[in-house]
C-alpha cells in the first residue's frame, strides 16, 4: 500500500483531510500520510504534527505563476508512488489540480466526496457522494488505484495533532513554467466573522423581501456574536450576499453550535450544508415548511414580526 496524499490550499482545509486519512489508516488502509506543500503553503510543521509521515515540499512558484501550475510536479510524483489515494480540498484551485492529475494517472475521481470508509472486512475503500442535488447517497468502492477525491471543506473534523511529532522532508522538482500568468492578487472582501468557523450561524432566506430587511439577520448574528449566510436564491438569483456565504450542496458546509434559519424552507440541497449543525432553529410562517421537520426548535410565524422582538428580547437580556 503505496498510501494516502493530501492537498489543500489552507492549513485548517489540509488539518481536516490529514484527519480524514488518518481515520482511514487507523481503520485498517495501509500506507502512510503524505502531505503535499509548498512555501506559502500549510507549514510542514503543522502537516507533522497532525499526522503526516512524509512532507513533499515543492520549491517556491516563479514570479506570477498560479497555484495550479505545480500540477505537473505532483503528478509526475504521483506516477512514481502511485500513492492509493489522492485527496484534495475542494476549493476551486484543489478541484482544478484533482481532474488534471486524475486524467494524468488515468484515475478515478470523487468529486464532493463527504465520507470515506475503509472496510476492513473486504479490504475495500467505499466513498460517498451526494447525488439528485442531494436526495441520493452515491456509494463508491474503486478496484483500481490511484483513487482521488475532493472533498469540500468543513466535511471532516481536524484531529487533535501531536506537536512533538515530525515529518520528514522530501523536495519535489520545480514544474515547468505555465503559460498562464496571475496579473494581480486582490483580497476578498469580508464583512463579519467566518461563517465555516463561527459557532453560531444565522441564515437569512428568500423569506426576506427586500435586502435592507436583511438588517434583522445581520443584527441578529451580531447580537449572537454568530455569523451571517444564506441560502442559494440570495446569493445567485438576488445577488444581495456573496456566493462563499451560500449554505449547502452548491455552497459551503457548516457545523456551527447554532444554526438559525429565518425565512429558509429547508429544501433538501440546502439542509446538506448544516447537517453537521448541533442545534437547528427555525423561523418561517409557514407551518408545513420542510425546515421545521429537520429543525430542533421552531417559531412559527412572520418574520417581520418575530425577529424584531426577539431581538429586543437578547438586547434586554443583554443589558446590565
Ligand atoms: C443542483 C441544485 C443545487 C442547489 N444548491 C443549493 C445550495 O447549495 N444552497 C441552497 O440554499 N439552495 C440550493 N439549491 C436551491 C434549493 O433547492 C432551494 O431552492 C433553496 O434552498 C430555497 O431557498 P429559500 O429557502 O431561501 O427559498 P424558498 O424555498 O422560496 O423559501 C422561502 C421560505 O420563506 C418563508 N417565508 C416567506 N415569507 C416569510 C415571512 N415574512 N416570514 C417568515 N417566513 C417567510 C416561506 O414560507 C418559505 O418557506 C440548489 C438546487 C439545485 C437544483
Amino acid at each position: 500500500m503505496a498510501g494516502i496524499w493530501i492537498f489543500a490550499e489552507k492549513t485548517e482545509q489540509a488539518l481536516e483531510l490529514l484527519q480524514a486519512g488518518q481515520l482511514l489508516l487507523a481503520a485498517g488502509m495501509g500506507g502512510e500520510l503524505i502531505a503535499v506543500t509548498w512555501p506559502g503553503g500549510p507549514r510542514p510543521e503543522d502537516l507533522g504534527a497532525a499526522g503526516a509521515a512524509e512532507v513533499l515540499l515543492l520549491p517556491p512558484l516563479a514570479d506570477h505563476q498560479p497555484l495550479e501550475s505545480y500540477g505537473p510536479s505532483i503528478l509526475e510524483e504521483a506516477r512514481k508512488v502511485q500513492p492509493n489515494l489522492l485527496l484534495f480540498s475542494s476549493t476551486a484551485r484543489g478541484k482544478d489540480l484533482a481532474s488534471r492529475i486524475a486524467e494524468g494517472l488515468n484515475a478515478g475521481l470523487c468529486s464532493g466526496c463527504n465520507a470515506l470508509h475503509w472496510n476492513s472486512e473486504s479490504g475495500t475503500l467505499e466513498m460517498e457522494r451526494l447525488l439528485y442535488g442531494g436526495a441520493a447517497v452515491q456509494r463508491i468502492a474503486p478496484f483500481t488505484f490511484p483513487v482521488l477525491a475532493t472533498v469540500p471543506p468543513g466535511t471532516f473534523r481536524r484531529g487533535t495533532g501531536n506537536p512533538d511529532r515530525e515529518a520528514t522532508i522530501r523536495h519535489l522538482p520545480a514544474p515547468p513554467v505555465s503559460p498562464v500568468s496571475v496579473l494581480e492578487h486582490k483580497p476578498k472582501e469580508r464583512k463579519g466573522q467566518d461563517v465555516m468557523a463561527a459557532k453560531i450561524v444565522v441564515c437569512a432566506g428568500r423569506g426576506f423581501e427586500k435586502p435592507e430587511d436583511l438588517a434583522f439577520a445581520r443584527n441578529l448574528a451580531d447580537t449572537l456574536g454568530g455569523a451571517l449566510a444564506c441560502t442559494r436564491p440570495l446569493s445567485e438569483e438576488m445577488h444581495w450576499l456573496p456566493e462563499d456565504l451560500c449554505i449547502g450542496l452548491s455552497g459551503i458546509q457548516v457545523k456551527p453550535d447554532l444554526y438559525i434559519g429565518i425565512g429558509v424552507s429547508g429544501q433538501v440541497q440546502h439542509l446538506t450544508g448544516i447537517r453537521g449543525a448541533k442545534i437547528v432553529c427555525a423561523i418561517n410562517r409557514d407551518e408545513q415548511a420542510p425546515i421545521f421537520a429537520a429543525a430542533d426548535l421552531g417559531i412559527v410565524g412572520d418574520l417581520y414580526a418575530v425577529l424584531p422582538r426577539l431581538l429586543q428580547a437578547l438586547n434586554e437580556t443583554a443589558a446590565p
